[in-house]
């Protein structure tokens, strides 16, 4: 036998060890075994194979990975779509193919999101892209579910993995199947009661919400199940049902075309925690006048503040208090409550509202605290347009910055959380120029900016 041909043979076996890795490598396949991993506590990744190597990062318990390779008890795994390091093998479990499930009942998700959604070979925004974008409007079947709540999908001939969000889109046993032309002349929808705004013209999609009386919008398509689209908010269109009498369609051109909602928050919702209450005035202060101010009623003015703007722009809020109790008297039972109180809610962020106190009475500013790492950047978009919005009224109030602290509001929370530290009640001129309606609208719109900057997706 040649030397040439043991090469070729070689060869042969190499090739088929790269096909068969490729193939255990896809988790989402039953059958294979699986390089995918979870956290089974919070893990700090590292650039080398031992402790003694830097810290680069530190994943929260649960994360999901992928290993690329091993040395001793040293793992190396990628963590994001282009990161790779070293962990600390022991903390790692096998995500087992099971994890995935497949739905009893047919069920469609429909994508609603305008950007569409990137189809990728796992369960996870850390797994690779498969090559297809499925469109805004998409309907595709679930063949399964995984825990996190990816599903997977079949579309443009690859099958692969998005992220079933409530954001992004819906999920229905209902097949809604429709076809939407273009108006051959210029229309527009009048409404003379409350209507719901779909994001499919079929009742049973989710409602983006609600329009009013003497409500005016261009039709944009008008469906075979005569429904109009319009556009309902800056980055959603929405559809509204003209099969009722309190809709009318006119091709003559209303007196007053009502204006798309600033929806940018429309889908998402929001915890807003106005700290302490019941029981627990939290610190406290006199203003100039000497009169004593509460944080505990500091927090609720500003806590509705909040709302109202977050509101103003399509956002949902659940408020953990909206008078003076507080989820339960013993202090501990009520800041365990408060932070599952988004995950109960199905919310998609938690935001605690404080205000600070110190011994000196000259202590002054703002700053804001993230406790899990994952929290840190939707913290630090906060605390940025917040301090904006301040220093622009208030130029002297001091940015004391984005902290890293362990408060249990923050630890036991599921969802991103931050915590906002809104002045010192302990220094008299400080209070008395923070206890004001003005300030509260302020520091409410650089919130609100700043959820808009982290979820906006236009
Ligand atoms: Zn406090």
């Amino acid at each position: 036998m040649s030397k040439n041909l043991s090469k070729v043979m070689l060869f042969m076996i190499a090739a088929m060890l790269v096909i068969s890795t490729v193939m255990i490598s896809n988790p989402g396949t039953s059958h294979a075994a699986t390089t995918t991993y979870k956290t089974t506590d919070s893990l700090n990744v590292r650039i080398g194979p031992g402790v003694k190597y830097s810290k680069i990062a530190t994943l929260k318990k649960g994360s999901i990975v992928t290993k690329v390779s091993t040395k001793g008890n040293w793992w190396k795994v990628k963590y994001t779509a282009s990161k790779t390091g070293w962990v600390n093998g022991k903390y790692l479990k096998a995500v087992s193919t099971v994890t995935a499930t497949t739905p009893s009942k047919t069920t469609y998700y429909y994508v609603t999101e305008s950007t569409g959604l990137n189809m990728r070979a796992s369960y996870s925004v850390s797994s690779k892209k498969v090559g297809v974008t499925i469109p805004y409007g998409a309907k595709v079947k679930i063949k399964k579910t995984a825990k996190n709540g990816w599903i997977q999908v079949a579309y443009g001939g690859k099958t692969g993995w998005i992220n079933a969000d409530e954001r992004y889109g819906f999920k229905s046993t209902s097949n809604i199947s429709y076809t939407a032309s273009e108006p051959t002349e210029l229309q527009y929808v009048l409404v003379h009661d409350d209507m719901n705004v779909r994001s499919l013209p079929s009742t049973a999609a989710p409602k983006l919400g609600t329009v009013t009386t003497d409500y005016a919008a261009r039709i944009l398509r008008v469906s075979n199940s005569n429904w109009a689209e319009v556009q309902y908010s800056d980055s959603q269109k929405g559809w509204i049902s003209l099969r009722t009498s309190d809709t009318t369609v006119t091709n003559k051109e209303p007196d007053q075309i009502s204006k798309p909602v600033n929806g940018s928050l429309a889908g998402i919702k929001v915890v807003v925690d106005a700290g302490h209450g019941g029981s627990d005035p939290g610190a406290g202060g006199k203003d100039l006048n000497g009169k004593f101010i509460t944080e505990a009623s500091l927090t609720l003015q500003s806590g509705k503040a909040l709302k109202e703007q977050i509101e103003a722009v399509g956002g949902t809020v659940y408020m953990t208090r909206e008078g003076n109790g507080a989820l339960s008297s013993n202090k501990t039972t009520d800041l365990g409550l408060r932070a599952k109180y988004a995950a109960k809610k199905g919310a998609n962020a938690f935001i605690s509202l404080h205000y600070n106190s110190a011994a000196a009475s000259s202590a002054t500013g703002i700053e804001t605290l993230y406790y899990q790492s994952t929290s840190k950047e939707f913290a630090n978009t906060i605390h940025k347009n917040m301090m904006a919005s301040i220093k622009e009224e208030y130029p002297t109030m001091k940015d004391r910055g984005l902290k890293y602290q362990n408060v249990m509001v923050l630890r036991e929370n599921s969802v991103f959380a931050t915590l906002v530290e809104l002045g010192f009640v302990s220094n008299p001129s400080e209070l008395s120029r923070i206890n004001t309606d003005e300030y509260r609208a302020v520091v409410a719109e650089g919130i609100t900016n700043g959820i808009i900057e982290y979820y906006g997706r236009d």
